[in-house]
């Protein structure tokens, strides 16, 4: 059987940059391009030329190799002819491949928001798409407001798509602007459309706001679209763009699909998607999601003892694809409810050898059953399990000593007479036999403690230089009589790998420290250093 060719369409760059909180810079994109590239995507969208200093200067070169460099910016404006149109002419200027057009396909919106005729907006599209394959370029035309359009006005939706295809866009891409539309609607629209343009030429580009942009974009291959538009980790404004990083492992590993289908996407790339989508996380500065699909770090976590056994005997009972086949892995959480089997698994994937009938076994199990009855949490601090598990079985190296710290906090009027608080930590440490003595400020207690504590570890120093706090989260809890503050703590390094640390006490700054220095000895360990 011969499979239909899908094609992937990233727009990372361009409307995942609307993401809250989301501002890429020109090396940013640079950067992104070049690893959606690499993934096989075959259209990169990088932004809008024209509009905004960093999109100019992104599209004064080519930013890809295998995959058509796409512009994106506005069809011709009504009223004004196309060389007068500044905005198509900067568009067609860009060093792109491609340019892709946005076009309203609603009735409503062409009279409300463009204050244009029907047959002006549709004009507009035709010369438009005319004028980017004159320049040589690739034309593609993103109707906006697709879904909503065809419900309202279907003769009038179907006249935009068809103008755009009879110009001779490549694609025409049906968007579901407002996120609104369901799989059924969206399969039967687009199933309707092909009548009229070609379903080779039809595109989705759902969003998130009820939830299915993933399963439209799938329902609309289902209704034959063969371009699927979305970004990275799922970004875009509100709730999000359809996430590539779960449509491609679908495509690839799903049987319904991947015998019907093919992408740009090898197998072999897809081991990199985890990685990937980690790092994109670390470019963007977002904690990643530990609950994603696929990529996500509990995407293959189990943690009652039952399923634990179970899995060991049968990864595929509680897997539904191999963890490995996306970079992942999987993990057995430990948890109060952890028996011995957990605990093996657990410990076979940390690779630290241990005998079944090794009687330390129950010493760890006893250790991580009394933390956790005082607040410790093992599920969220994996970095913190696996070195209670190497001081329990095998051995710590006691790389440095902690002698003392201090940290004190001053609120008080600077000389412009405003309040300030400054918060410093003094932290003494024996490492190597050498005595040595920081002092930090920061902005709060934890910060201080921090930076006294990473910048000056002797000769461990440059093994640390990368290790970075990426987020610290505190919660009280209120077990037995009194309070208690656990303290979890992601850390990562230049490799973009992350991991969780955790600390308990009744006060947050010891509880924080005890947070820090297992991240720091992990570290130490994790990069194989031997102890001074
Ligand atoms: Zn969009």
């Amino acid at each position: 059987m011969t499979r239909a060719r899908l094609t992937l369409f990233d727009t990372t760059l361009r409307d995942g940059a609307q993401t809250n909180g989301v501002d890429f810079s020109v090396e940013d994109k640079v950067l992104i391009a070049g690893l959606l590239d690499e993934l096989g995507l075959d259209y990169v969208e990088g932004g809008y030329p024209g509009a905004n200093p960093t999109d100019t200067r992104f599209f004064s070169e080519k930013r890809t190799e295998r995959a058509r460099f796409t512009a994106f910016g506005m069809t011709k404006r009504a009223g004004v002819s196309l060389s007068n149109d500044p905005g198509v002419n900067t568009l067609l200027a860009a060093q792109s491949d491609a340019v892709c057009f946005v076009a309203k396909s609603w009735d409503h919106q062409v009279k409300v928001a463009l204050g244009a005729t029907l047959e002006e907006n549709l004009e507009g599209i035709r010369q438009s798409v005319a004028a980017a394959i004159a320049a040589g370029k690739e034309a593609l035309v993103d109707c906006e407001h697709f879904f909503d359009g065809y419900k309202a006005n279907p003769d009038y939706a179907i006249a935009c798509a068809r103008t755009a295809y009879e110009a001779g866009a490549r694609w025409i891409v049906l968007c579901d602007t407002n996120g609104g539309s369901q799989p059924a609607e969206v399969e039967a629209i687009v199933r309707a459309v092909s009548v009229d343009v070609p379903g080779s030429h039809l595109g989705i580009h759902a969003h998130n706001d009820t939830e299915q942009a993933v399963a439209n974009s799938l329902a609309a291959v289902r209704g034959g679209a063969r371009q699927i538009q979305g970004t990275l980790n799922g970004i875009g404004e509100r709730c999000g763009n359809a996430n590539l990083t779960s449509i491609i492992p679908t495509l690839l590993l799903k049987p319904i699909y991947a015998q019907a289908y093919e992408i740009g996407v090898t197998l072999e790339a897809l081991k990199g998607l985890t990685a990937l989508s980690r790092r994109f996380d670390e470019i963007v500065n977002r904690a990643p999601n530990r609950q994603a699909p696929y990529v996500g770090a509990s995407a293959f976590a189990t943690k009652a003892g039952i399923h634990a056994s179970a899995i060991a005997k049968e990864t595929s009972s509680y897997e539904h694809v191999e963890p490995e086949s996306v970079g992942n892995h999987r993990r057995v959480l430990v948890s109060d409810q952890a028996g011995r089997s957990n605990l093996l698994a657990e410990l076979a994937r940390l690779g630290i050898p241990v005998d079944k009938s090794d009687r330390r076994l129950d010493m760890l199990l006893a250790e991580v059953k009394e933390r956790e009855a005082i607040g410790y949490s093992y599920e969220g601090a994996d970095a913190s399990f696996e070195l209670l598990a190497r001081r329990t079985l095998g051995n710590v190296p006691d790389f440095f000593t902690v002698e003392s710290f201090h940290v004190t906090v001053e609120r008080r009027l600077n000389a412009l007479g405003k309040m300030v608080s400054v918060s410093e930590a003094v932290v003494k440490l024996i490492v190597g036999g050498e005595r040595l003595l920081t002092v930090a400020e920061g902005n709060g207690p934890v910060n201080a403690l921090d930076r006294a504590l990473r910048k000056d570890l002797g000769v461990y120093q440059d093994v640390i230089a990368d290790l970075e706090l990426v987020d610290y989260k505190v919660r009280i809890l209120n077990g037995g009589t009194e309070a208690v503050t656990r303290v979890l703590i992601e850390s990562r390094d230049s490799s973009g790998d992350s991991w969780s640390t955790i600390g308990v006490s009744e006060n947050v700054v010891d509880a924080s420290f005890e947070a820090l220095i297992d991240s720091i000895v992990y570290t130490l360990i994790r990069k194989g250093v031997a102890p001074n």
